[in-house]
């Protein structure tokens, strides 16, 4: 459904991802683990094209979405993202932070827009605060603003980079409340994530990203329970 070949990227003379390759299913939720500075964040950036890649290709169903020629709009309307900095607009209200897209981008009638916008907010709990401008709203209200922003898109894929790692731990389990429940009604997911126990819990495949490759990959009672690579079990050892 969304399959990466062989990805090539460096930033200067760095390389970055070294050839990676990943097959996300319809439905699967795909987290990266690995040491910071290994590449989770660029590989998310690369298949939104907010970065440019060297080598490799990346499929969305049917259509090749990186290189020359992409329709990175139609790419993004299909792709939704979501960054550790929640990034909603600090003038404009939730409704209106959750409306624009789908009214610009989309074409959806404002009344339309606003209504899908009430139901999401219902969905997460934050029916009341619509009206809301963000620096009123906890860190996990805002970042669950931010989830509604990106569903209100109808994406077919949600990249989730570090979604918590801003919060407060108490305000960290009303997030990962709303990503359990997209994965349960079988959004396809593909995220970074340093909540293992998180990740063992909703994830149907973990890869290992260490220095730019996957290292390993698997269910995560396998990768959790049973790491095959050395590096794995280290960094295992050192995060749980
Ligand atoms: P973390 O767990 O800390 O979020 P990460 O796995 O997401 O780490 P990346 O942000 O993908 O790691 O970074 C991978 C490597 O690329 C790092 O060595 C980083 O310094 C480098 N890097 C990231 N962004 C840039 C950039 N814009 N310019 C140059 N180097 C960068
Ligand atoms: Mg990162």
């Amino acid at each position: 459904f969304l399959e990466i070949k062989n990805l090539v990227k460096s930033y200067g003379e760095t390389p970055v991802l070294r050839n990676v390759s990943l097959d996300v299913d319809q439905h699967e939720v795909v987290c990266l683990i690995g040491a910071s500075g290994s590449g989770k964040s660029t590989l998310l950036r690369c298949i939104n094209s907010l970065e440019e890649i060297d080598d490799g290709e990346i499929w969305l169903g049917d259509n090749l979405v990186s290189g020359e020629g992409t329709d990175v709009d139609q790419l993004r309307r299909d792709v939704g993202i979501v960054f550790q900095s929640f990034n909603l607009f600090p003038h404009m209200t939730v409704q209106e932070n959750i409306t624009l897209a789908p009214r610009k981008v989309r074409g959806i009638a404002s009344s339309d827009a606003k209504d899908r916008a009430a139901q999401l907010l219902e969905r997460v709990g934050l029916a009341d605060k619509a009206s809301s401008y963000p620096d009123q709203l906890s860190g996990g209200q805002q970042q669950r603003v931010a989830i509604v922003r990106a569903l209100a898109m109808d994406p077919r894929v949600l990249l989730l980079d570090e979604i918590t790692s801003a919060l407060d731990p108490e305000l960290v389990a009303e997030v990962l409340d709303i990503v359990r429940g997209l994965a349960h009604d079988g959004l396809t997911m593909l995220l970074a994530t340093h909540e293992m126990s998180f990740a063992r819990e909703v994830a149907s495949t973990v890869c290992f990203l260490d220095a730019g490759t996957i290292l390993e990959q698997g269910a995560p009672g396998q990768l959790f329970g049973d790491p095959q690579k050395e590096r794995t079990k280290a960094f295992l050892h050192r995060v749980t």
